[in-house]
């Protein structure tokens, strides 16, 4: 039995379904999860000793490979001064600091520990600050799982969302309304319908968690502008696509403001940190300023602050953000040629350095579109790469990660391996 195997069998005794977090499992795509040792740049190790070329970078925050030298040296230095203390240090002020000059929407931020804190925390915000309590997502947008967003759209416009997940109150999940994707259409008809009941709508403006799908320009501009009319809060779900898709986020590259918006990922390079922030005014009616009440034992933790505010040094370097596109692209483009040669329907997309892989004929633009993707033929691709040296997410539902330490051999090597593995597809 390989070591992964039985690391697997051990892990399932006292861990349910053996793992920290569901995906990981290998569920969607089948087989024995790898159990990592250790990374270095695009690569990781099994316990098997096979090395991957890594394309989940820790699903984003690895945005300038393993075990980057300069960030190694930032969180040696500052362990030794110790762990976490519970009062505030000058490199939060500092990694507030960086946060709002990258991110001009945001005037002030609270750091959090993760993602879904972050989500929690700016909705609880969001319904403080409107005195509202319905909030607004979009079929297909992970926001973490917070019970107000593990909802799914009910019946009908008007109908009650549904919860996703056991254990989440109906009476909850009734606050939550489901729209699809990019439909701007059916955003004006809710809004028309319950505009002054909104508090808040949450986005990911670019989606990472249903493969990829970019928001249209149209979109997002018409989530402005009603958020705007009716007074609800405009949330970007950032987590994912800050710092990923450009150097200010998917706002940058849309031309939006938000109102607020949620971090996480690159910010902690690897460490458990992510933040919301946002409008002055809207900030000043968190704790200990004003009544909504929000709070972490280990939020701003010194060592993750270090890590983080290296790895938003390093994302800094001129040219940082074309050179991580350019090898996505380099990816994409390799890829989608070899599988044309092999004449499997494929298509890919990137933005920065985040990608997509559809087994279908066009980019999808919404859940519905990604639910038309050869999920089989995605799992038969996974494991052939796997087996071959290459890491992809082990899910069809999910979007893949670049980092700077991919360099043109790393991909295109990946290409070579891929193009087999097209190949086998139609053997
Ligand atoms: C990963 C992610 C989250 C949740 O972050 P965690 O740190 O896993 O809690 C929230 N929103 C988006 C868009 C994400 O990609």
């Amino acid at each position: 039995m390989s070591r992964n195997q039985a690391l697997f069998e051990r892990a399932q005794q006292t861990i349910p379904g053996g793992v920290n977090s569901p995906v990981r499992a290998f569920r969607s795509v089948g087989g024995t999860p790898r159990f990592i040792e250790r990374a270095h740049g695009p690569y990781f190790w099994d316990a098997d000793g096979q090395r991957y070329i890594d394309y989940i970078g820790s699903w984003g925050p690895m945005i300038v490979g393993h075990v980057h030298p300069e960030v190694l040296e930032a969180v040696q230095r500052v362990l030794v001064d110790g762990f976490s203390f519970g009062a505030p240090t000058e490199a939060e002020v500092e990694i507030a600091e960086e946060i709002c000059k990258l991110m001009p929407s945001i005037e002030q931020v609270r750091m959090v520990s993760s993602g879904t804190e972050a989500t929690m925390s700016a909705l609880r915000l969001a319904r403080g600050f409107t005195n509202r309590s319905r909030i607004v997502k979009f079929e297909g947008c992970y926001h973490g799982h917070a019970d107000s967003l593990l909802v799914k759209a009910g019946s009908g416009l008007l109908t009650f969302g549904n919860p996703t997940s056991a254990g989440v109150p109906v009476d909850i999940a009734k606050h939550t309304t489901v729209l699809e994707y990019n439909n701007v259409e059916a955003l004006e008809e809710a809004f028309k319908a319950f505009g002054n009941e909104i508090a808040s709508v949450i986005v990911e403006p670019v989606a990472g968690n249903m493969n990829l799908v970019r928001a249209t320009p149209e979109f997002l501009q018409a989530l402005r502008r009603l958020t705007s009319e009716y007074g609800a809060v405009l949330i970007f779900d950032e987590v994912m696509c800050g710092f990923r898709v450009a150097l200010g986020g998917a706002q940058q590259v849309y031309g939006i403001t938000p109102d607020l918006t949620c971090l996480g990922k690159v910010i902690g390079g690897g460490m458990p940190a992510a933040a919301f922030g946002g409008r002055r005014d809207i900030m000043a009616h968190l704790a200990p300023l004003g009544g909504v009440y929000q709070a972490g034992t280990l939020s701003g933790n010194p060592i993750a602050v270090a890590a983080g505010l290296k790895t938003l040094e390093l994302i800094q370097a001129p040219g940082f953000y074309d050179k991580l596109a350019r090898q996505t692209a380099r990816l994409v483009s390799g890829l989608t040629e070899a599988a044309r040669a092999a004449k499997v329907p494929f298509a890919a997309d990137s933005i920065g350095g985040m990608f997509g892989l559809y087994f279908t004929d066009a980019i999808p633009r919404s859940f519905a579109e990604i639910s038309h993707c050869n999920v089989p033929r995605f799992n038969a691709f996974f494991h052939k790469m796997l087996d071959a040296g290459v890491y992809f997410a082990p899910s069809a539902y999910e979007a893949g990660f670049v980092s700077s330490a991919h360099d043109d051999a790393v991909i295109d090597t990946t290409v070579e391996i891929a193009r087999k593995a097209f190949a086998a597809l139609n053997a």
